[in-house]
């Protein structure tokens, strides 16, 4: 907890991704009980763009094993005859 005398009305920080200094809150920085004063050390907009790049690098993933589904419910439909949902 930080005594009032500590803060300014409106502390800011500087993101480590884009180096802009923010005003600490919403809506430049995501709330995280995690972090020391209860916001994520990466602005909004890093956390986003980051979240953005993960998302499209697991595409591959997400594909590989849709295709792993269709396969397994096609090899118990050719056994079977029956058409069970996954
Ligand atoms: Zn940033």
């Amino acid at each position: 907890m930080y005594r009032t005398s500590d803060v300014p009305d409106h502390p800011t920080r500087q993101c480590p991704g884009c180096f802009r200094t923010l005003v600490v809150g919403s809506p430049n920085f995501h709330q995280d009980s995690l972090c020391a004063d209860g916001f994520t050390r990466k602005c909004a907009d890093c956390r986003n763009e980051a979240e953005r790049i993960r998302y499209s690098l697991e595409a591959p993933q997400r594909a590989r094993a849709k295709r792993e589904r269709r396969a397994e419910r096609r090899a118990h439909f050719e056994s079977t005859g029956h058409y069970e949902a996954a």
